[in-house]
């Protein structure tokens, strides 16, 4: 061995600089070329924003067990759809691992979710709509004492819309039916979710359709079904206003690739994973487009992750009306979201062909 040279230090440090901007980054290198150019788009689109998400979700898996087709056909004659992913039951985790104080966000938008999943709850003129319930243990302490710690009342909340039959947004659903008369909002798709799982469920109230309209009082969200994370995933068009200035937001309603995972609950002979990344693909290609039509500035997500409400949600105490606000991030870099987990999705169904 003889001593590096100059230039062979600093492509050994260059080296080590891409080993340590993330795997995803090192192993896009490894991939195949059409994997590798949308990573890079997604890596180029997700900017100053949004990072979580690009290395959540470009990072290439572990490689899913040859074992999936084999499974697959096994459980072919069962061939259930999507499940609602509920492990099984046990205590609920402490309140000190997941409690989140309430935030106002918008004049008219309040954050009501925990350390990692968000509930979001918009006020009318006629009550409030609510954007998932989150877990059953947790839907008490966090929407229903949230919204009384902000001075609004849980027993106003007319609509819950959930963006998708997992128990992390749906499982509060049924306590606020039970309790206040909550009129749940799910796509057809996700009621037979939600029905096909074990769990005490909500009674099948409003069935969300692509394109929907849902008003109270003077405000009006839109609803778009957007299959990928589950068959009937919704996202969500909604009016904001800070200090009374205008702003569009979207949520979009499903996020990880949870097939890759959990494969019992999504891969069947009819359902390879091919089904689920091009469902996703297109569902994010469509919904960029609705976000450009309806000009959306602020981009929500589910989860705290995703969405950067881990930093942007502490910033709002402090804010004074002249200080830009955190969740204002513009048209551009809502699509450029969009983008991301486009791209990271045509990552994912390019590697299957690589394979
Ligand atoms: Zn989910």
């Amino acid at each position: 061995m003889h001593a590096l040279s100059a230039k062979a230090r600093v492509a050994a440090l260059s080296a080590l600089a891409t080993l340590l901007t993330g795997a995803a980054v090192l192993r896009a290198e490894q991939e195949p070329p059409v994997v590798a150019r949308h990573v890079a788009a997604a890596k180029a689109a997700s900017g100053a924003h949004w990072q979580e998400l690009f290395t959540r979700l470009c990072a290439a898996p572990s490689p899913p067990a040859a074992a999936s087709s084999a499974s697959a056909a096994s459980s072919a004659s069962a061939a259930p759809s999507a499940s609602a992913a509920s492990p099984a039951a046990k205590a609920p985790p402490e309140r000190s691992k997941w409690y989140a104080e309430p935030v106002k966000v918008f004049d008219n938008l309040y954050y009501v979710g925990m350390t990692e999943y968000s509930a979001w709850a918009v006020t009318t003129s006629a009550g409030i709509i609510l954007v998932d319930t989150l877990y059953d243990y947790s839907v008490e302490a966090e929407v229903v004492e949230g919204l009384r710690k902000l001075g609004l009342d849980p027993a106003s909340i007319k609509y819950a819309v959930i963006s998708h039959g997992h128990r992390d947004h749906a499982g509060g659903a049924k306590y606020l039916q039970d309790t206040f008369g909550t009129k749940i909002v799910v796509s057809a798709e996700d009621w037979e979710l939600l029905e096909q799982s074990k769990d005490d469920e909500p009674r099948r109230d409003v069935v969300a359709t692509d394109g929907m309209k849902l008003t109270l009082g003077d405000t009006t969200l839109r609803l778009y079904l957007t299959p990928g994370h589950t068959l009937g995933t919704v996202s969500v068009v909604i009016p904001l206003k800070d200090h009374g200035r205008s702003h569009t937001a979207i949520m979009w309603g499903g996020t990880a690739f949870n097939w890759l995972n959990n494969r019992e609950g999504y891969i069947t002979p009819d359902r390879p994973d091919r089904f689920w990344f091009q469902h996703y693909i297109q569902s994010a290609a469509r919904l960029a487009n609705v976000a450009a039509k309806a000009r959306a500035d602020v981009l929500l997500s589910n989860h705290t992750i995703f969405d950067g409400s881990k930093t942007k949600l502490p910033l709002l105490s402090n804010r004074t009306a002249q200080q830009p606000h955190p969740y204002v991030v513009g048209g551009k870099a809502v699509r450029d979201y969009l983008t991301v987990a486009r791209e990271c999705a045509q990552a994912g169904l390019a590697r299957l062909s690589a394979r």
